[in-house]
């Protein structure tokens, strides 16, 4: 059966399919077993105990697209581009990045398999109460707003991250300064107005040329694979919790979305290496500081062997829902819970919100005129201001 529109797939898997009742298992983050929504009944499933793979980047991409289990298939999002990575039946009717509806099949491959993940921890019902009471103390989101988002779908997808390691070699020039002190005469006015000369010690910098060269080994370097979250708001809802990576395993996903990485492997890497330069420009300094007081890097240059990388899945809930012609996403950390989004602000809040600070600060002017407050009573009525939250509330 081929339904374009959603790119549904028709067979069932073994592996997936409820001994009991024949439903399609889903993987289940209370239990981290796969459960039968329709039964309840739960299937523990192999993970393998090893260390993670890694690749060497100079033949990348090595791993097949069957590597993520043979019932995966693509989806394209019409609205933001986003390509999503389903699996089994499940089905995408709306984008979980900008909230369009028309997500098209599409033939282009899965890509790269991910080496390891972090397992939903969080239910999709914990995820859903976070988001509301995250809504709930949005003081200023217009009320239509709210109401928009609290209809709006929350999608738990599996957001694709790669690592690189690497060992880094970096020959380095610049200059080595070193303190000396010299004495200067000063002329300085003293308390009676008078001027007068005083000698005091200056410092001076004498520089001489350094070069050198310097090594480090890089262990996973973490590059996130995904462009369409604002990088501020994704660290917002970090960190993870990486010991917590296990290997990764179709049934995982079953149930979940992932997002198919839209920087690729090389890419990714060149993000890695912004990284390396900044630590490798940071152990030049320190490099020269053995043997110096200050010191300057002019010219670095920095080759890395042995780079390996691997592709991991970080699990997360994502709404987005829109408000006048603006998308707003909302993030839930499907390991820690940690929330945090964008909310449209209603400018009438805010004006509402000025006026009663401005009404409670005349009120306690009016106090403050009409009665004779002795200190204690103003130091108090300070605080009051204070604590009261008057600007906080502003803020918020
Ligand atoms: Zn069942
Ligand atoms: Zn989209």
């Amino acid at each position: 059966m081929s339904e374009p529109s959603l790119g549904r797939i028709n067979q069932k898997s073994q592996t997936f399919t409820c001994p009991s009742c024949g439903g399609r298992m889903i993987f289940d983050p209370e239990s981290q077993q796969l459960k039968c929504p329709y039964c309840d009944r739960l299937k523990p499933f192999h993970v393998e105990k090893r260390t993670p793979n890694e690749y060497d980047i100079r033949y990348a991409p090595p791993v097949s697209d069957s590597a993520w289990g043979d019932e995966t298939h693509t989806v394209r999002c019409n609205g933001c581009g986003a390509e999503i990575i389903l699996t089994g039946e499940t089905t995408a009717d709306m984008c979980p990045f900008c909230g369009a509806p028309h997500v098209l099949a599409d033939q282009s491959k899965s890509g790269i398999a991910p080496e390891s993940l972090i397992s939903f921890r969080i239910t999709k019902h914990t995820a859903v109460q976070a988001f509301r009471k995250w809504l709930s103390k949005k003081l200023f989101a217009p009320s239509k707003a709210k109401k928009m988002a609290a209809l709006g779908q929350i999608t738990g997808l599996y957001l694709p991250h790669w690592t690189y390691d690497a060992r880094s070699t970096s020959h380095y020039t610049g200059r080595a300064g070193h303190y000396y002190y010299v004495t200067v005469e000063r002329v300085v006015t003293g308390p009676d107005g008078k001027k007068h000369t005083e000698k005091v010690q200056e410092q001076r910098i004498r520089w001489e040329p350094a070069s050198g060269v310097v090594s480090n080994s890089f262990d996973d370097i973490l590059v996130v694979g995904s462009e369409r979250l604002a990088p501020r708001m994704l660290s917002s809802v970090q960190p993870y919790h990486l010991s917590e990576l296990v290997q990764y395993a179709p049934e995982f996903i079953s149930g979940f979305c992932c997002e198919k990485p839209a920087i690729d492997v090389m890419k990714g890497w060149e993000k890695a290496q912004k990284t390396i330069d900044a630590e490798m420009a940071r152990l030049a300094e320190r490099d020269i500081l053995r043997h110096a007081d200050v010191a300057e890097v002019n010219h670095i240059s920095t080759e890395n062997e042995d780079v390996r990388y691997k592709l991991l899945l970080l699990p997360m809930y994502l709404s987005s829902f829109k408000y006048k012609d603006s998308v707003y996403q909302v993030l839930v950390n499907g390991q820690t819970g940690k929330t945090n989004g964008q909310s449209p602000v209603s400018p009438w809040r805010v004006l509402v919100a000025v006026l009663i600070g401005l009404l409670i600060l005349g009120g306690l002017y009016y106090l403050f005129m009409s009665e004779n407050l002795t200190e204690t009573e103003l130091y108090d009525l300070n605080q009051y201001l204070e604590v009261s939250g008057v600007l906080h509330f502003l803020r918020a």
